[in-house]
């Protein structure tokens, strides 16, 4: 593997290193920048987030026609370090866990259509994300061969019954993805799942406490008591947004 960094990656660390210098860490120094789990408060966020966009600092993880700059994961590795010089770093660039791994599946594997609906809100900081697949014993954690939570057929949807925990952002995430088992199968019996938050049969029981700051939306226990996932374009209300059709329920692999 070529670990090489190019011109190209060179010029962008720099430019992410400026901005972390001159607009991220002396925000660190001023108590009023954080919210009450010791991160970036939503307004000040707001602000850099818009200035990072202006500068095309933005999403790089991402292919460029998904809005990204398509420059690869040994060009990100050299990025993140740079953003993570201050804790408030990946989030203002939003290459921040749980979005950022979830956009990569996302465009990785959605259709365009799913990539309109669930992926783009993501990429356009208008909607935060989670990745639920973890659960307390004896269900999955490091081996998702344990994977307890399950979706049953139900005519075209899917119905799903499990728990899952330490779920990321799930109290202020919109889009979730689901892993859940759809057949017996240890290695090919999972499926990922798109739901939206405003879905009925999922509530969050509780938000796990943890050492230090905290990611936007906690580290969360959730109940999935009946959640249907249709399947395809049945029409989401929201507003006269003219993408008002949601496609429906899996991801590919
Ligand atoms: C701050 C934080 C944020 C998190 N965010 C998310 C999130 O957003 N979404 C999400 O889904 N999860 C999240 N997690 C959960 C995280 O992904 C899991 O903790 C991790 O996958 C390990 O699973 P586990 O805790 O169940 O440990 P276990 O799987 O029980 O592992 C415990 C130990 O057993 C070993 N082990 C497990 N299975 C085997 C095996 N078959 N063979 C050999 N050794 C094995 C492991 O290597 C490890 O040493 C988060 C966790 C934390 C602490």
């Amino acid at each position: 593997m070529d670990f090489s960094i190019s011109p190209q990656i060179e010029a962008l660390r720099r430019e992410i290193a400026d901005f972390v210098a001159d607009e991220i860490l002396p925000l660190e120094a001023d108590p009023a920048t954080y919210d009450a789990h010791e991160n970036i408060a939503v307004e000040p966020l707001r602000r850099l987030r818009a200035k990072a966009r202006d500068r095309g600092l933005w999403c790089l993880q991402l292919p460029e026609t998904l809005g990204g700059r398509g420059i690869g994961r040994v060009g990100m590795a050299v990025c993140y370090e740079e953003m993570n010089r201050s804790i408030f770093g990946p989030v203002v660039f939003n290459s921040a866990a749980p979005d950022d791994g979830n956009m990569m599946v996302m465009a990785a594997l959605g259709t365009p259509e799913q990539q309109d609906w669930w992926l783009r809100p993501v990429v356009e900081g208008k909607v935060r994300s989670a990745f639920a697949m973890t659960e307390p014993a004896p269900g999955g954690g490091s081996d998702p061969g344990m994977m307890q939570t399950r979706a049953m057929r139900d005519g075209d949807d899917y119905v799903v019954h499990g728990h899952k925990w330490f779920i990321t952002g799930a109290g202020e995430a919109e889009h979730f993805l689901l892993l859940a088992r759809t057949s017996d199968d240890a290695r090919r019996g999972h499926t990922c799942f798109l739901f939206h938050r405003d879905d009925p049969g999922w509530q969050i029981t509780r938000r796990i406490p943890i050492m230090g700051p905290e990611e936007h939306g906690g580290h969360c226990e959730l109940v999935f008591d009946g959640l249907r996932i249709r399947r395809a374009t049945w029409c989401w209300a929201r507003g006269a947004a003219s993408r008002s059709c949601r496609p429906g329920w899996a991801l590919r692999g």
